[in-house]
């Protein structure tokens, strides 16, 4: 057989269920394939592959969409609380200076009055107050600090439900 007429064959195969052929190129590539193993072989594998194709749709459980659709809701509100947590301590860490710096003239008066009244080494008493006016603040800032890198660290990796 004339390897055009396979060739032919095989290019009216291709086009076959994809856009379509004529009725005549039909009738001869129906009677090509009755006597040609071949190409009935590659027909029939054409077939195969494009009802695969047609009847392969991903199918995914609704138990997995479920589980996904939770798990991005709980990550949404975690990240959501995370923020609001974050934005309460540096709201109290600048509350805590505030105070502290309203407070600081009064403060200093009182311990400079003990250290007075209780003979107490100038460099004590100075020493407390500093310690006195920085403790409350520096402990809220070390908390947000603290709090931030944690948050960071959550963001880049893991979080804490994941672990
Ligand atoms: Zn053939």
């Amino acid at each position: 057989m004339n390897p055009d007429v396979h060739e032919r064959a095989c290019r009216l195969i291709d086009a076959w269920h994809i856009e379509g052929i004529s009725a005549s190129e039909r009738e001869w590539l129906e009677a090509h394939l009755a006597e040609c193993a071949a190409c009935r072989a590659r027909a029939r594998a054409n077939q195969r592959a494009l009802q695969m194709v047609r009847s392969n749709s991903v199918s995914v459980s609704p138990e997995l969409v479920s589980i996904t659709q939770a798990r991005v809701h709980w990550r949404a509100r975690e990240l959501r609380e995370n923020q609001a947590r974050v934005r309460a301590l540096w709201i109290s860490c600048v509350l805590s200076w505030l105070l502290g710096a309203v407070t600081a003239p009064l403060l200093w008066q009182a311990i400079a009055w003990v250290g007075r009244r209780f003979d107490i080494s100038q460099t004590i008493w100075v020493a407390a107050f500093a310690l006195c006016w920085l403790a409350p603040a520096s402990g809220v800032a070390a908390i947000v600090a603290w709090k931030l890198s944690h948050a960071t660290g959550e963001v880049n990796g893991t979080s804490s439900w994941e672990r």
